[in-house]
C-alpha cells in the first residue's frame, strides 16, 4: 500500500485529536516578549533547498518556548522561578549558525529515526542486515550521520500554543529501511506543560526511537553545575552499558546502586561513585527502566527540582524507558546563547525514550514500525514552582 494513504490517515487522525482554541491574545512568531532575546531574522536560511526560521509558543503565564524547524529544535525556553523571575532554561545557540559548526551536541533536537546508540550500527530486520553510519566509537548514534537533528522538517504554526513539524524520512536514508513520514505536535498548554507528540507511518518494516534532546539547567543556560539539582526517577531497574556503551541486555535493579532515584536525590550525590558503570560514561549516562501502570501508559517519568530558585521539571511519558545524561562530554569549547560557554556537567537532558539498541535486543521492547501501524508517543514537560 502507498504511503500516500497513511499519511491521508495521519491526518485525519491528527485532526481528531483535541486542539485548545487559538488564542486570541498572543502573537505568533513575534519576538515582542521581553524574556525573549533571540533574533528572529538569524534562524532565517535556506538549508537543502528548504526555508528555516524560529518559531514561538507562548501562553497567558508569559511561558515562552522558541523552536526551530531546522532539526525541530527547542532553541529558547522560559519558565519562571519562584519569586516569577524567568529564565531561560534551555541550552542553545543565538543563530542557526551555531547548530551547524559540525560541534553536534544535539541541542534542543529531536532525534531519530533511531535516538540513541545501535551496536557497531548494525541490525537484522524479516532476515536482513541493515547497516547504518557509524559515528560514535564502533557504533551509530541519534539517526547516524545526518539524523532528524540536522534536517529541515516542514513546520506549520496552528496557532500561538502549537507548532506541527513534519519530516519525510526516505527508503535507505542513513541505512534505515522504509519511507518513513513523521509528525511531531509541540503544545504548550495554559498549564505551562510542553506537550509533545508524536506520530510516523512507514511503508516498509523499520526501526523507530524518537526523543528530544533538550539540555536542562534549572538556574538557566550556561549558569553552572546542576550537581545541587534534586532528582527523582520512577524506576526501580536499569539497563547496564558495556565499555562502548551499549546494554548489556541485563535489566537490573537500582537498588544499592548510584542509579538509585527512587527518593529525591541531588544529581551530585552519587556522580562521582566508585562505579564502573559511571567510568564508562564519566558520569550518569542510563537507560532507566521506568514504573509503569502498563506499557504504553501515560505516566509519571522524572521531577527534577532546583532547591536554590524553586524550578521544578515533572516529566510525564508513555515511553517504556529516559535516558538521563548530565552534560559529561560538555567541556567549554561550545559557546552558546549570550556567549556563555557550557562546561562540564552543566546541564543534563530527560530523553524520553525505547532502550538503547533494542534492535539487537530481544529482551527489550519492540521498536519495529512495520507498514499499515501508526506510532504513537507522548511526552509531557511540565513546568512548576516549588515554594520550599
Ligand atoms: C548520549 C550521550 C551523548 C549525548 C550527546 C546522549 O543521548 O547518551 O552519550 O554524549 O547524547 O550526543
Amino acid at each position: 500500500m502507498k504511503i500516500s494513504v497513511f499519511v491521508v490517515l495521519l491526518a485525519g487522525l491528527l485532526a481528531a485529536c483535541n486542539r485548545p482554541e487559538p488564542s486570541k491574545n498572543n502573537s505568533q512568531n513575534g519576538n515582542d516578549h521581553p524574556g525573549l532575546d533571540l533574533n528572529r531574522a538569524a534562524f532565517q536560511k535556506t538549508i537543502d533547498g528548504k526555508k528555516t526560521d524560529l518559531y514561538t509558543l507562548r501562553n497567558t503565564n508569559g511561558v515562552e518556548v522558541a523552536i526551530t524547524n531546522y532539526g525541530g529544535r527547542i532553541v529558547g525556553l522560559w519558565t519562571p522561578d519562584k519569586d516569577g523571575h524567568f529564565a531561560d532554561i534551555v541550552l542553545g545557540h543565538d543563530s542557526l549558525g551555531g547548530y551547524l559548526n559540525g560541534n553536534n551536541n544535539y541541542f534542543g533536537a529531536l532525534i531519530g529515526r533511531y535516538a540513541n546508540r545501535i551496536a557497531k550500527g548494525k541490525f537484522t530486520l524479516d532476515g536482513k542486515q541493515y547497516s547504518l553510519p557509524v559515528n560514535n566509537g564502533a557504533n551509530s548514534l541519534h539517526g547516524g550521520t545526518k539524523g532528524f537533528d540536522s534536517r529541515v522538517w516542514d513546520a506549520k504554526q496552528l496557532d500561538g500554543q502549537n507548532l506541527q513539524l513534519t519530516y519525510d524520512a526516505k527508503d535507505g536514508e542513513e541505512g534505515y529501511p522504509g519511507n518513513l513520514v513523521i509528525q511531531v505536535l509541540y503544545t504548550l498548554s495554559p498549564d505551562n506543560s510542553l506537550r509533545i507528540e508524536y506520530h510516523a507511518v512507514t511503508d516498509k518494516a523499520t526501526v523507530v526511537n524518537f526523543t528530544n534532546h533538550s539540555y536542562f539547567n534549572l538556574a538557566g543556560a550556561g549558569s553552572g553545575k546542576i550537581t545541587g539539582q534534586v532528582l527523582q526517577i520512577n524506576a526501580d531497574h536499569y539497563t547496564p552499558i558495556d565499555s562502548t556503551m551499549i546494554p548489556t541486555g541485563q535489566i537490573a535493579p537500582v537498588k544499592g546502586t548510584p542509579f538509585d532515584f527512587t527518593e529525591p536525590t541531588p544529581i551530585g550525590e552519587h556522580i562521582n561513585a566508585d562505579n564502573q558503570q559511571i567510568r564508562y560514561a564519566k558520569g550518569f549516562d542510563d537507560n532507566w527502566v521506568l514504573n509503569k501502570p502498563e506499557p504504553g501508559a501515560l505516566s509519571l517519568a522524572v521531577t527534577v527540582y532546583d532547591p536554590d530558585n524553586g524550578r521544578e521539571i515533572t516529566t510525564y511519558t508513555t515511553e517504556p524507558g529516559i535516558q538521563f545524561y548530565t552534560g559529561n562530554f560538555l567541556d567549554g569549547s561550545t559557546v552558546g546563547k549570550g556567549g556563555k560557554p557550557y562546561n562540564y556537567r552543566t546541564a543534563f537532558t530527560l530523553e524520553t525514550q525505547h532502550y538503547p539498541d533494542s534492535p539487537n535486543q530481544p529482551n527489550f521492547p519492540s521498536t519495529v514500525l512495520g507498514p499499515g501501524h501508526i506510532f504513537h508517543s507522548i511526552t509531557i514537560f511540565h513546568f512548576g514552582v516549588r515554594k520550599q
